[in-house]
Formats: C-alpha cells, structure tokens, sequence
C-alpha cells in the first residue's frame, strides 16, 4: 500500500471541499481499502465521511423513498419500509457479499464500487481502466464473467452492484451535493457506460458527494423481487440477475419494471421488455415472448456465450415467480 494521507470530515461541507481538493471520499471501505492494498488505487488523500448525517432511510409525505447514502447495506435491507413496499430492493442487498460486508459498506459506496474484473485487480495485466490507452487483456482473455450488453472494443467489464440494478429498475434518482450545490441524475444517466473513456464510471463532477438514492412514490404498490444466478449460492457476484416489478390490476398488467445485471457494463434496463408486458394478461406465453427480448443487442463474447440464454431463461422465471402463472 501506498502513503495516504487520512482525513476526518466534520461537516459535509468541509467535505466537499477537501473534495474538491482531489481528496477520495471513504466510508464502509469495503472496496476502497482492498484496492488500495493491491494498489489498484493510489488516492493521496482519503476524506472519511462515515459520520456525516447522511444515514437515514425517510419517506417524504407523498410517499417517496430516500435511503441516505451512508446507511448500510443491512439496514436498508432491514428497513420496514423498504422491506413492505420494495422488496426488490430488500432481496438485492441481502443476496450481495457477506454479511460482514453489508455491515459496514454503505448504499452510496456500493452504486461506486467498482468492477471485479481480475485484469483491473492485477496491476501486470493491461487494462483501459485501471490505466488509459493500455489495452483490455479480458477481450482476448478469460471473460466468463464479463458483459455482453453495453460494451465497447475499450473495456467490456461489468458493474458488480445487486441494489444498483433493483433502483435502474426503479428508475431511482441520485441525488448530488457539491463546490456548485445540488444535483440530481436519473439512475440511467449516474452510472457510465465504458464508450472510449472506460476509466470515467460516475456522472461526478469534482468534489460531488451522494447524498441520498431517491426511489419515486408510486400511487400503487408494485409487486417486486429480485433473482441472482450464480455459481454459487453465497458470497458470489451474478452471472445474470433480475429486478422486476408489476403492476397489475384487473388482472391486467399496468406498470413494468425489468433490470437485469450481471450482463451489463452498467445494470441495464429493458424498455422492450417493459413494453411488451404493459397492457397484456399475466401468462406463461407471455412471460416466454417477453423474455425472449431481454438479449437484444448482446454482443457475447469467446467464454460468456452461455450468457445470452441464462439471461433470458433468468427473466423469464423472475416474471413468473412476480406476476404468478395464469
Ligand atoms: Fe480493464 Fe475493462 Fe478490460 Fe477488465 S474488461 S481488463 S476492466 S478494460
């Protein structure tokens, strides 16, 4: 590990502006710590900001949820609220790391994690992200593991949150504070895809501290729930995941929500899909035909082929295990 200066932050303002300074902020340290170790990361200095007052789950009178971006991992899992109203959410934290883990790292460090692509962790390989301009050794390389939606000839790493593909589903808003106030982005605009420039992951603007992750009320409930496939049952990242969420009344479905995960260099939504469910009667045939759209565009690669039909086979028994079997 490298020298690093370690700073604690009275105030979120004092914050921001060591921040701004070039300081990187550190809370859980699930991820940041480990990477430092294997050097990885080098940040010169490290801005503590586990005691901010950014801890709370509320929900706002018309029915909006906000989860602070400093409460844990357990506890928003845990929350009544979140538990009751979107269990998508409930189910994606507790299904990710340890329980150890989600003990310490925080809602807002694991939208920020970043990938586990073995090639970034191992500082002899080449890798566009971890240093510009220097290849991707996962392209020709053994990448079982890596995406095949949202990829590009640069890096084709994919995001390894659960949560972060229950609020893309969500259509969740991250809310900003930094040196020139508030901010807020859709989820679909927080979280980058690799283009050229696969060493920027987050629409962050220096010194921009999460505030809070803010799920929009919805006038009726929706059903929800979250499926992660992977190669073991515990302490595993996804091979494919699903977040859905329906609506459905009448029994007509009147809102749909499908992310999937595992799959994508970000957790990436399925407007197709969605569009296909809305308006229709739950089925079997139709969650068969609606699935049948999740891989569009895939773009598989030498060892993750097997991924385009556990995807749609993984949405596919999501929808049924939601909106039940007509
Ligand atoms: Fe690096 Fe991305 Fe290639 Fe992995 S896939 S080696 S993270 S550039």
């Amino acid at each position: 590990m490298y020298p690093f200066t370690f700073t604690k932050a009275a105030g979120i303002r004092e914050a921001i502006d060591a921040g701004r300074r070039g300081g990187r902020y550190i809370a859980g340290g699930t991820t940041l710590v480990d990477l430092m170790r294997e050097t990885v990361e080098r940040p010169e200095t490290l801005i503590d900001i586990a005691a901010l007052p950014l801890g709370e789950v509320t929900v706002t009178g018309r029915g909006t949820l906000r989860i602070g971006a400093l409460v844990r991992m357990a506890e928003a899992a845990a929350h009544p609220k979140v538990r009751t109203t979107y269990p998508v959410i409930s189910q994606a934290l507790e299904l990710s790391a340890s329980a150890q883990l989600r003990n310490m790292a925080t809602i807002g460090g694991n939208i920020m994690q970043r990938t586990r692509c073995t090639y970034f962790r191992d500082v002899s390989a080449a890798c566009n992200k971890r240093r510009p301009g220097s290849g991707c050794a996962a392209l020709q390389g053994i990448n079982r593991s890596h995406a095949i939606l949202g990829t590009s000839d640069r890096c084709v790493a994919t995001h390894p949150s659960d949560v972060a593909v229950a609020f893309a589903a969500l259509e969740a808003t991250v809310h900003l504070l930094g040196p020139d106030g508030q901010r807020t982005v859709t989820f679909a605009d927080f979280l980058l895809q690799p283009g050229t420039t696969p060493e920027r992951e987050q629409n962050l603007r220096p010194g921009e501290l999460i505030t809070a992750v803010e799920i929009p009320a919805h006038p009726r409930p929706l059903k929800s729930g979250y499926l992660k496939v992977r190669d073991r049952q515990s302490y595993e990242f996804a091979l494919t995941s699903a977040a859905v969420a329906l609506q459905v009344r009448a029994g007509v479905i009147r809102e749909a929500k499908v992310a999937v995960g595992g799959v994508g260099t970000v957790p990436w939504k399925l407007p197709a899909v969605e569009r296909h469910l809305i308006g229709q009667r739950p089925s079997d045939s139709l969650w068969i035909a609606a699935a049948a759209l999740a891989a569009d565009g895939a773009r598989p690669l030498t060892h993750n082929r097997f991924k385009v039909e556990l995807l749609k086979r993984t949405v596919e028994r999501q929808l049924r295990v939601v909106g039940g079997s007509a």
